[in-house]
């Protein structure tokens, strides 16, 4: 579904969904990540990796941490960033996504970082854009949002050595989320022992368990013997009709306090994408107490997106040599009159 993300030899050229991608390619991400983490270690936070390239941050749909690291990270890399406020841009003229991205496209940049609200709207862009140009997936729709994912493996992998073995919770509106989804894609392919997902009938998507989770709709059974507990965000904004008979009994039944946090083992961390909603899905005590790696998440967030920015513009580039190398060639043996 995503082959468009790979070059002839597997590797990422653009970074839209972590679902197909094999073990090895992941931790390949998950190593490169390890070492730009030291990069913030330095005096001078910099590495002239993508010196001379410039990334387009273009967001669809509101962002804090993830436009901000994206940044942060390109930044860290040298680049040339550009951020696109949609809210002041054409779109709010009637100008196309494709229109949009052509004219993007025109003024010679070498990756696009995109969110959008409609699922799928990424690979479109990734369709519609020309060899050379890397686009990486910020979150479309509830389809899919990779580099949380792997934001969060690193987390875990950092707090836990390793997933074998490992009983993953995912509390929460499970329905509209594109974290989750990519999460149990990249927890299921690394090899994490057990994933479940807590919420109410209404916040789970249809056959969720085909992608190989366990289903409960109480935290007493969800949370048993879990070394990691993901809370995730009630997205209103995506909710059209009532899903939940009150915020508060929400909150009774699938807000995680330090009570019920017990539920899981004494070492287990807790996390979450952010933006947290205090006493609503999750109270203080746990969102800054000692378990709780949610700041992590955020830091390593930007040693994530240095590693996927590098890789893919790298591999965009070797793309472009390799194509140059070949009409040389076909040129040198006469192929070209
Ligand atoms: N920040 C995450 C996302 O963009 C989670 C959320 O918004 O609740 O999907």
């Amino acid at each position: 579904m995503h082959e468009i993300q790979y070059d002839e030899l597997g590797q990422y050229r653009h970074f839209l969904s972590v679902e197909g991608s094999s073990e090895a390619l992941l931790t390949k991400l998950l190593d490169d990540t390890e070492q730009f983490t030291a990069v913030a270690e330095r005096r001078v936070k910099k590495l002239p990796l993508l010196n001379g390239k410039t990334i387009v941050n273009l967001f669809f749909e509101p962002s804090t941490r993830t436009r901000t690291t994206f940044e942060l990270a390109a930044k860290r890399l040298s680049a040339d960033v550009l951020n696109v406020n949609i809210a002041t841009s054409s779109t709010s003229k009637g100008e196309t996504l494709r229109d949009t991205i052509a004219n993007i496209i025109a003024m010679q940049c070498d990756c696009l970082v995109v969110r959008h609200s409609t699922s799928g709207a990424i690979h479109y862009v990734a369709e519609h854009t020309p060899a050379g140009i890397a686009v990486v997936n910020a979150g479309d729709g509830s389809h899919s949002h990779p580099t949380q994912a792997m934001l969060d493996m690193f987390t875990i992998r950092r707090h836990k050595q390793q997933f074998t073995g490992l009983k993953v919770a995912i509390v929460g509106d499970i329905l509209h989320s594109r974290v989750a989804r990519s999460q149990i894609h990249a927890l299921k392919t690394l090899g994490a022992a057990q994933v479940n997902v807590i919420a109410p009938l209404t916040l789970l998507p249809k056959s969720i368990e085909t992608l190989g989770v366990e289903v409960h709709t109480s935290l007493t059974s969800g949370l048993k013997d879990c070394d990691v507990v993901i809370m995730l965000r009630l997205q209103k904004e995506r909710m059209n009709g009532a899903l939940l008979a009150s915020e508060s009994e929400y909150y009774q039944q699938y807000g995680i306090d330090q009570a019920r946090l017990k539920l899981a083992k004494p070492d287990a961390i807790v996390m979450h994408p952010g933006p947290i909603n205090r006493g609503l899905e999750i109270a203080s005590e746990v969102a800054d107490g000692p378990q709780s790696v949610i700041l992590e998440q955020v830091t390593y967030g930007i040693a994530v997106r240095m590693a996927v920015l590098s890789t893919t513009i790298a591999n965009q580039q070797q793309q472009l040599n390799n194509l140059a190398t070949k009409i040389a060639e076909t040129a040198n043996n006469g192929g070209l009159a």
